[in-house]
């Protein structure tokens, strides 16, 4: 190899490298705003504060469950998003009218979005039984 070729070989790869650096960063800020929206907007949902802003699902990375309550039979239900046909930057509000409660149907009211967790309710519930048997 020429000094020509090894030279534009290694530029190649240094620009490679500053590429994979800043993809990777941007990832990491990606995450950390994600984190910060989702707690923000989970603690909005808890005191029910109007809703002002959402996540989108892309956004949801790692809270994949959307728990979501119907108003009139009070059943809580955890939709996974990986499962969904969803464009990523769609907001888990324009998912509303497509989780109308199962058991209230042809009049179900629309559902209130709970939270976005890390965990689905069966996880929940095995959780807190573990933490029953371990306190007795
Ligand atoms: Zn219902």
């Amino acid at each position: 190899m020429g000094f020509n070729r090894r030279k534009l070989k290694a530029e190649q790869k240094a620009k490679a490298n500053a590429e994979a650096a800043n993809r990777r960063a941007t990832d990491v800020q990606m995450l950390e705003d994600a984190e910060r929206l989702i707690a923000a907007w989970n603690e909005r949902q808890t005191i029910c504060a109007p809703m002002i802003f959402s996540p989108t699902i892309g956004a949801a990375i790692g809270y994949w469950f959307l728990w979501v309550r119907c108003p009139a039979c009070r059943t809580i239900n955890a939709i996974d998003l990986r499962t969904l046909d969803r464009h990523n930057d769609a907001a888990v509000t324009s998912l509303i009218p497509a989780l109308s409660c199962r058991s209230c149907r042809p009049n179900a009211p629309f559902a209130e979005l709970v939270r976005l967790s890390r965990t689905s309710i069966a996880d929940e519930t095995r959780e807190e039984h573990r933490r029953r048997v371990f306190e007795e």
